[in-house]
């Protein structure tokens, strides 16, 4: 089965292998002031994983992310304007 992208101007061209996702994970860890706790990455990660913004596994139709890299930050939140899954860390 075919998955329908939500994304108006993305293809599957935004696909991205998991080494490419590896790497960038492993970049956050160089400053760890800016990085949220393995729990709160987590928590996130399992709310994008049950989303339906979520495209390919990989990325947020309405942020355009790569969730498991965003999904790092401290000062990112769930785009979602209305009711966001997650939220930033102060
Ligand atoms: S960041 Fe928010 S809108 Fe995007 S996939 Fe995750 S939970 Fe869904």
């Amino acid at each position: 089965m075919t998955e329908k992208s939500l994304c108006k101007g993305c293809t599957e061209s935004v696909m991205v292998t998991e080494e490419v996702i590896q790497e960038l994970v492993k970049e956050t860890e160089e400053d760890l002031s800016v990085i949220v706790s393995d729990d709160v990455y987590e928590a996130r990660l399992k709310s994008c994983t049950s989303c339906p913004a979520l495209q390919y596994g990989t990325t947020c139709a309405h942020s355009g992310s790569l969730v498991r890299y965003r999904a790092k930050f401290k000062n990112k939140a769930c785009p979602l304007a209305a009711n966001p899954k997650w939220e930033k860390v102060s």
